[in-house]
């Protein structure tokens, strides 16, 4: 048996369409225009590209883009300053702070400082709180992804035996939170788990967000079940190159999985995605308008 491929590139390529074609009924029919402000402070490679991917996913889109560089030597100050006027700013929708921020700065101070409505990253304490009450609540966009991706498998996620390895604030968690919101039966695990592949093998949707390439062997997979493979792991190759990677051993698992998401091309792209989809959707709660059909 080979599993489907769940093509994160294209699903993600879909739903920006959708977003683009709510962005442009949004400005006919409201006269609004949703703004996303990035905040990048420092020159970290790795942040300055993913700053420079969602300012053209969000042009892209017919949105909005405000870009903030700021040194690496800035104050805590200057950024909650900075936050503040964000806040205030009616032309902005949706604020994302790119971590990681540099050292002399608190960064949880900084994101708990951001307007809950326009906290795009769903990492304010408050939507953490909305999300794990069952209120409405912006979402991180990462386990956004994984529940849209689960559901081009499965018609419903309601009764699955879902199994989540790691319990981070930005994947884990709240993707146990989403996947319970969607009735299925959650078990969370992380380093201190016992019998690890044991857990795993008892999950029709198993979801990976550990940081440790390819950790996930072949045989912890249930034969048949859906895989979502959130990790992203360089590691270097006989050639002396590099490659991506994910949490799962991907060779292994497609001979068992049922569907699986491939690394580069699966969650990765539905990141960016579904970040549109929040600024959207806090563009539309904040103008009072129902709810976007993305
Ligand atoms: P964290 O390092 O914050 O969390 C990792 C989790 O994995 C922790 O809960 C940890 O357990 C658990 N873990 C670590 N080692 C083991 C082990 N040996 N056995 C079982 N559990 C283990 O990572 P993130 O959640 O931020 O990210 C996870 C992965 O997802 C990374 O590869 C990251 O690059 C990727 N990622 C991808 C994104 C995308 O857009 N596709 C977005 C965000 C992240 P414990 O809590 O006990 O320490």
């Amino acid at each position: 048996m080979t599993a489907r491929i769940i093509d994160g590139k294209a699903i993600a390529a879909d739903l920006r369409v959708k977003v683009a074609g709510e962005v442009r009924r949004l400005a006919k029919q409201h006269g609004v225009t949703p703004g996303l402000a990035v905040v990048l402070a420092g020159n970290n490679p790795a942040s300055e590209s993913y700053v420079g991917s969602k300012a053209k996913a969000t042009l892209e889109t017919g949105m909005r883009s405000f870009d903030h560089r700021l040194p690496d030597t800035v104050s805590q100050d200057e950024l909650l300053a900075l936050v503040g006027r964000l806040n205030a700013d009616p032309e902005v929708h949706g604020i994302l702070v790119q971590l990681p921020l540099p050292p002399q700065v608190d960064a949880q101070a900084v994101l708990n400082a951001i307007d809950p409505a326009k906290d795009v990253d769903g990492f304010h304490p408050v939507n953490a709180g909305r999300l794990a009450t069952g209120l409405n609540a912006l979402t991180p966009c990462t386990p956004l992804g994984c529940i849209m991706l689960a559901k081009t498998v499965h018609d419903s996620l309601a009764g699955l035996e879902a199994v989540v390895v790691g319990r981070s604030n930005i994947v884990g968690k709240p993707v146990a939170q989403l996947l319970l919101a969607e009735n299925a039966t959650v078990t969370v695990t992380h380093s201190r788990t016992r019998d690890l592949p044991d857990m795993c093998r008892r999950a029709d949707l198993l979801i990976a967000a550990i940081g440790r390439p390819e950790m996930v062997r072949g045989d912890w997979i249930k034969p048949g079940a859906t895989v979502i493979d959130v990790g992203i792991n360089r590691v270097q190759t006989a050639g002396g190159k590099s490659r991506l990677v994910g949490d799962v051993a991907f060779a292994e698992a497609v001979a068992v999985a049922g569907a699986i998401t491939p690394v580069p091309g699966g969650v990765g792209p539905m990141t960016i995605a579904c970040l549109m989809v929040n600024t959207v959707r806090a563009a539309c709660a904040i103008a009072g308008l129902p709810k976007p059909s993305v």
